[in-house]
């Protein structure tokens, strides 16, 4: 008793961020302050950082430096790609856009706007296990579709879309791809050119990086529309003073995170499936989004006849952290739209937990989530009578 363990799951929210990018960010927080556009030695030095940075993104992304333009986060970078491919169509008069069930508020809420504008959105449904079809892509796609906006993998139930050959597809029938790799950025590799992307987006904050910091990387030729206007940072196309501390820290972070990913994914993998394994050895339990095909990290799982959100609360009683669909949506009463996507009932959506591990995770810890979970699905069905 007394030193109860914290156990923090809930990495597809946001991440701890590393040491290593904290480190690299503190002198831009503190003496080397300087607004990188003034023209005197000291904004000279804040400039350089921004540039190094810039450099060492685009080299992990195999892109060009010019290609990426800093934002204020995953969902500004989602924003911006959408304008930009919206704005390219309308100038042809194309103005169908294709997306998935599936993706990231900052995607369908967009979309939902550009729907009473002028613009005819295509919903693609995903199968049961949370995977967009090719087929149903290429047959969505018609002559006025200026773009595809798919992601690469979910961050409710962790699947990996196969953006690669989605790029391909898109890129055989002239449009342009947008891909949301915000969850995937640092876990899987999401570099434009593989993804045959024109268009992506990520975000520090779930690769242990600052939060308050994202990408857009718009291929050369493709020209960000401004969504913010102002002063001419980032070639004119993002107003704003840069945050320079947090473009520090989000390279850094992002080149620990591609260096290490095969052997932080080996690890987290290894942790994940021991969780899973011990969950569904748990009577009325099921895992929701494909098995093999998702994020080492990522567990999103259901209890019959148990409210997702009363068992969030009993695991914070144990010290674990998780979450209920995603951050953004916790909170709302709304069951997740990703879960009823794969055809799960009201209630079954309602049942499920997130559970999302990162780096920092232990076995010790994943031990321990199996064993309070076991033991707050006992007592809810208890108190509810209920027997499985
Ligand atoms: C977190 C997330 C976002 C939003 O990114 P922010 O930096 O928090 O704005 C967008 N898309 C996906 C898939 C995410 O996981």
């Amino acid at each position: 008793m007394g030193n109860k363990m914290t156990v923090y799951a809930d990495n597809a929210a946001t991440t701890k961020i590393s040491p290593a990018a904290l480190k690299a960010m503190l002198p831009y927080l503190d003496e080397a302050y300087a607004n990188p556009s003034s023209i005197h030695s000291a904004g000279k030095a804040a400039a350089d950082a921004v540039y190094r940075a810039r450099v060492e993104l685009a080299e992990n992304l195999g892109c060009l430096p010019n290609e990426l333009y800093f934002t204020s986060g995953g969902s500004e970078a989602n924003n911006q790609a959408i304008l930009t491919a919206a704005e390219i169509g309308a100038a042809e008069n194309k103005k169908h856009i294709i997306t998935s069930k599936i993706e990231h508020p900052s995607v369908l809420r967009v979309l939902k706007r550009l729907g009473t504008q002028g613009y005819e959105i295509t919903l693609l449904d995903v199968g049961e296990n949370g995977i967009v079809s090719l087929a149903d892509v290429e047959r969505a796609i018609r002559p006025d579709t200026c773009l595809v906006t798919i992601m690469a993998a979910n961050n409710e139930i962790g699947t990996i879309q196969p953006a690669a050959e989605i790029g391909e597809i898109c890129r055989k029938f002239s449009v342009l791809f947008h891909t949301d790799a915000v969850s995937a950025a640092g876990y899987i590799d999401i570099k434009p050119g593989a993804l045959c992307a024109d268009l992506l987006s990520l975000s520090a904050h779930k690769f242990h990086g600052p939060k308050g910091i994202g990408l857009l990387y718009a291929k050369k030729g493709v020209m960000p529309s401004q969504l913010i206007l102002g002063g001419s940072q980032e070639r004119g196309r993002r107003a704003g003073t840069l945050n320079v501390p947090a473009i520090v820290g989000m390279a850094a972070a992002f080149s620990e995170a591609c260096v290490n990913m095969a052997k932080d994914n080996q690890k987290i993998a290894r942790l994940r499936d021991k969780i899973i394994e011990g969950l569904l050895s748990i009577p009325g339990a099921k895992l929701h989004g494909d098995r093999t095909r998702r994020l080492a990290g990522n567990i999103n799982v259901g209890f019959g006849g148990i409210s997702g959100e009363s068992l969030l609360l009993a695991l914070d009683s144990f010290g674990i952290m998780v979450s209920t669909g995603s951050a953004c949506e916790a909170g709302a009463a709304e069951p997740s739209h990703v879960l009823l996507a794969l055809g799960l009932s009201e209630k079954e959506a309602k049942s499920a937990i997130r559970i999302t591990l990162g780096r920092y995770n232990t076995e010790l810890e994943a031990n321990y989530i199996v064993e309070c979970t076991a033991k707050a699905v006992g007592r809810l069905r208890s108190i509810a009578n209920l027997e499985f």
